[in-house]
């Protein structure tokens, strides 16, 4: 049966107030898993108003006290980690073990983020005059507006909201139209943990209207945004004109590079995860394999080989390898870059059409050989179990391919070099680098995000998340008891002395 599910407002569950309701789809079975509300501008302001409400008393609660918060979404989510992961698989498809890896990174960091009740670094450096003391301090921003995609939807709007939280901002937070539900669950774990009302607010409803009026929302100060870089940039122009932090977390056309000395075995399996892990719909899939000249035939014959032996079904059997697409739409711009590869010359080895299925949106794993690093497939993201298979003679070459897009987040090496393995490190121009491990498995304690069209320099996780949402404050402490004037009196007083 479906869920029927509402708002978080100021602490009160609620419908839209235009009573409207949209469907959550189940991807592998075509069924309705809930009806959430369909809100609109409206809902958005009073959201808004409710996060402005509560943020002076949260941001003035000691940090430690909004951390042990933190300690209890962790708990909650740890408790409810089996049925949000089965929930996870019902709305957008992933493979249940990959779900609990999503609701996994979420618990991660509700702890992390706990600990920083405790610290919020600041720093103190030495001043240039006597009697005078000088430090920093991160200071809290306001109401924070949070956009997110489907692909992770546990684990990015915890990115986003637990270093929002711990800093002292309030939320109002938009999932998905295809994750309503997980995002109404989401916000569940915050009220269930007894977080102030109107700290924590989900609205559900369309990017075009919920979306557009937080970017558009004076009050709302900070925009963090995951998804498309087309809507990334296009909302990053609108928030422009408020003066708005932003933080972008877009697209990505990831490689990973084989020379000739990897350890084949372990490549294969790395290639295999990277590229149809979550149906190859993760920021971070590998969408192009580089691989040098004489690993090449053997490698391409193994994966194409392994691929086809590869389950496709509903993510809630333990033996499924790689679920559903999010949606039809998204089956059809994956078939339309299949059929763009062909046209381009490149060799189809394995899938290539829609899986022969009654019903969801499953597309058949699919690898292409002779692919030439300029091919539209070896430069779009596609977002899709594609493979693209790109050979070259060097290392230079192979660095200098995998730049060579406009999306900079994920890139991976296999060498048993160590002088490869650092020349990689130095020269891929990526924001993430793995060596001898494929470009998926970010941990939460790390900066993450890309560069070039994969964001705007913003990191998350790690303690560069509390750089999207928190104001430096420097604060000059002067008890000389008299006007001491910064770079004009030093040398006075060194004469003094
Ligand atoms: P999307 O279509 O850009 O949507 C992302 C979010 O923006 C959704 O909540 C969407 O709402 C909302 N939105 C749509 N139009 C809007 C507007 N005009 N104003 C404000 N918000 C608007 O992206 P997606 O298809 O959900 O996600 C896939 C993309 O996310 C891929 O490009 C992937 O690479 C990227 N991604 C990046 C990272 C990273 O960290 N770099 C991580 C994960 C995913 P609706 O759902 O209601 O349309």
């Amino acid at each position: 049966m479906a869920a029927t599910v509402k708002n978080l407002i100021g602490g009160e569950w609620v419908d839209a107030r235009s009573g409207a309701t949209m469907d959550s789809i189940n991807p592998a079975t075509e069924e309705i898993v809930a009806v959430v509300p369909k809100s609109g501008p409206d809902d958005v302001k009073a959201a808004v108003a409710a996060a402005k409400a509560a943020y002076h008393p949260w941001r003035l609660t000691p940090a430690p006290r909004r951390g042990e918060i933190l300690y209890r979404v962790g708990q909650i989510l740890t408790e409810r980690k089996e049925a949000l992961a089965r929930l996870m698989t019902q709305e957008m498809g992933k493979v249940i073990a990959e779900a609990r890896g999503d609701v996994q990174e979420a618990i991660d960091m509700a702890f992390y983020m706990g600990g920083e009740g405790r610290r919020l670094l600041g720093y103190t450096a030495p001043v240039e005059l006597p009697n005078k003391f000088g430090m920093a301090l991160r200071d809290s921003v306001g109401v924070v507006g949070l956009i997110t995609p489907w692909n992770f939807p546990i684990a990015i709007p915890s990115w986003k909201s637990l270093p929002a939280l711990v800093a002292g901002n309030t939320v109002v937070f938009k999932p998905a139209s295809d994750t309503p539900n997980l995002g109404v669950e989401f916000a569940r774990v915050f009220h269930d943990a007894r977080l102030p009302p109107g700290v924590f607010n989900v609205i559900t409803g369309p990017g075009g209207s919920v979306g557009n009026a937080i970017v558009n929302d004076p009050e709302v100060k900070v925009i963090s945004f995951t998804g498309s870089t087309e809507i990334g940039y296009s909302l990053y122009a609108e928030a422009a004109r408020y003066g708005k932090k932003v933080s972008l977390e877009l697209g990505g056309k990831n490689a990973i590079i084989v020379m000739d000395d990897a350890n084949f075995d372990l490549a294969v399996e790395a290639i295999l995860w990277s590229a149809f892990g979550t149906t190859g719909q993760r920021c971070t899939a590998t969408s192009r394999l580089i691989v040098q000249k004489g690993i090449a035939p053997r490698l391409t014959e193994a994966l194409a080989a392994r691929a086809k032996k590869l389950t496709l079904g509903y993510g809630l059997d333990a033996s499924v390898d790689v679920g559903p697409l999010v949606n039809e739409g998204a089956r059809k711009t994956v078939h339309s870059y299949v059929e763009i590869g062909k046209g381009e010359g490149a060799r189809l080895l394995c899938g290539g059409k829609p899986a022969d299925k009654d019903k969801g949106f499953f597309y058949e794993v699919t690898i292409f050989d002779q692919v030439k690093p300029d091919m539209r497939i070896a430069q779009e993201e596609i977002f899709g179990p594609v493979l693209s298979i790109i050979e070259c003679g060097t290392l230079e070459e192979a660095i200098e391919i995998n730049n060579n897009t406009a999306f900079g987040l994920s890139s991976s090496i296999f060498t048993e070099n160590v002088t490869a393995a650092f020349r990689a490190i130095r020269d891929l121009s990526t924001g993430i680098v793995y060596i001898n491990h494929g470009t998926i498995g970010a941990e939460i304690q790390f900066p993450f995000g890309g560069t070039r069209g994969t964001g705007n320099g913003m990191r998350e996780a790690g303690q560069t998340a509390l750089d999207t949402f928190t104001e430096w404050k420097a604060v000059y402490v002067d008890y000389s008891g008299r006007l001491q004037r910064a770079q004009i009196d030093t040398d006075a007083i060194l004469g003094e002395e």
